[in-house]
């Protein structure tokens, strides 16, 4: 197993096989591009002016800039061998800096002095609808438990194009949003702060550049495309949505923000923990067929804290319990011509799991607000409540290797 010469902690996210890509600045480095091994941020920006990123197509111009959209034009081949750089960089036996403990200081930032910033700059987002036990839930609370599922469901990989202006970096805090709602069906809607405040647990990809408008990407291409994956929460206000969504679809519940981590793990690093996904029943159409295993195999953890109180862990699930995998969803993305941008972020929609303690949301794990949660400061929760934090993990572990997430971590503020 490879090892790095640097002390990282002990069941690290970002263990020598991570190496993500993000933002950083400190009180004297402006805006660059850095990766991350334990408890350090990698100013990758010194690594170049060091003349250790030599060889590489990576340019000074891409480094010296406050978003990794410059970075991710190099495609996968350009990031890929930028990361492997890094990786021999720190890797047991390596002493190009290891010994040379002035370059230390200027390359490792201790990740307590630094600030990250919104990693890329967004294109376009589409968020997915994927997991099937959350399509289930959602259609069984609402519509008919003994037919849940649309009929389209298991054939499309459903989806709805979102808003990316809106899109927080974590510890980014938001308001408690105000809209429509129509509480009582005899009654006309009322207008204010909306009642039911609820998360999503999602994970986000992000792309390369794809083809020219009109050309399509299969799923045996998708991978190549795709440059790593975030946390995603995304914020949902189920009154507003309920009143709002027929018959478009969501718009002001869910616009208002969606919060990603700082770190992105690129999908090199999440190979070793690819699995099988779910059996596909009935038989997609040729375009969404692929071959070999395209799941991933991220635990995922959910905390809510209220103000000054303890962290709750409410919903643990997983990545692998996806439906639609994300070759599938890009390929079905691009199948009319789409085309696609580097810095696009495709969100997988809740991934809820079998259990009650797996549900993605609120809304399932309540219920509908039938089954409220206990937390230990003895309250209870149907839905998010202002001054509560909300905690996301993930992270994949095998044989001894982990690769993680980190978190993504946002307080909901009361209404302004
Ligand atoms: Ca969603």
């Amino acid at each position: 197993m490879n090892k790095s010469w640097l002390v990282t902690p002990k069941n690290t996210d970002f263990s020598i096989h991570n190496i993500p890509f993000g933002i950083v600045k400190s009180s004297s480095k402006n805006p660059r591009v850095a990766s991350r091994i334990g408890d350090y941020a990698i100013d990758l920006l010194a690594l170049y002016d060091l003349e250790l990123l030599n060889g590489l197509t990576v340019e000074r111009s891409d480094l010296d800039v406050a978003h990794l959209n410059e970075l991710m034009r190099h495609g996968k081949k350009g990031v890929r061998a930028l990361r492997k750089r890094i990786i021999e960089l720190f890797s047991e036996g390596n002493t190009e800096l290891r010994h040379q403990n002035e370059l230390h200081e200027n390359v490792l930032l201790p990740i307590s002095e630094v600030e990250n910033l919104m990693p890329v700059k967004i294109g376009d987002y589409t968020d997915f609808y994927s997991s099937i036990e959350h399509a289930t839930n959602v259609g069984t609370m609402f519509r008919d438990p003994n037919n849940a599922l649309l009929p389209n469901w298991k054939y499309i990989p459903v989806g709805y194009h979102g808003r990316a202006s809106s899109i927080i970096l974590s510890g980014q805090e938001i308001h408690r949003p105000k809209g429509q709602q129509k509480p009582n069906e005899s009654e006309p809607p009322v207008f204010g702060p909306s009642k039911l405040m609820d998360f999503e647990l999602e994970m986000g990809f992000i792309t390369f550049d794809g083809k020219p408008l009109g050309e399509r990407i299969s799923t045996a291409e998708a991978d190549d495309y795709i440059f790593g994956m975030v946390l995603f929460n995304d914020w949902s206000a189920r009154d507003i949505q309920k009143w709002e969504y027929v018959p478009l679809g969501p718009f002001l519940a869910k616009n208002f923000a969606s919060s990603v981590s700082a770190w992105i793990v690129t999908l090199d690093a999440l190979e070793p923990f690819r699995v099988e996904g779910p059996k596909q029943d009935p038989k997609v159409f040729p375009y969404l067929e692929f071959e070999g295993n395209k799941n991933i195999d991220i635990s995922l953890e959910v905390l809510l804290q209220a103000e000054g109180a303890e962290e709750n862990s409410i919903c643990k699930s997983n990545y692998k319990y996806m439906y639609w995998n994300q070759c599938q969803q890009l390929a079905h993305h691009t199948v009319n011509g789409c085309n696609i941008k580097a810095g696009d972020l495709y969100a997988s929609g809740t991934i809820s799991g079998p259990t009650p303690d797996s549900y993605g949301s609120m809304l399932e794990l309540s219920w509908k607000g039938t089954k409220p949660i206990r937390l230990k400061d003895g309250t209870e929760r149907k839905f998010i409540q202002d001054n509560d934090t909300i905690i996301m993990k993930g992270h994949c572990e095998k044989e001894g290797i982990r690769v993680g997430f980190g978190e993504v971590c946002t307080k909901l503020l009361p209404s302004i």
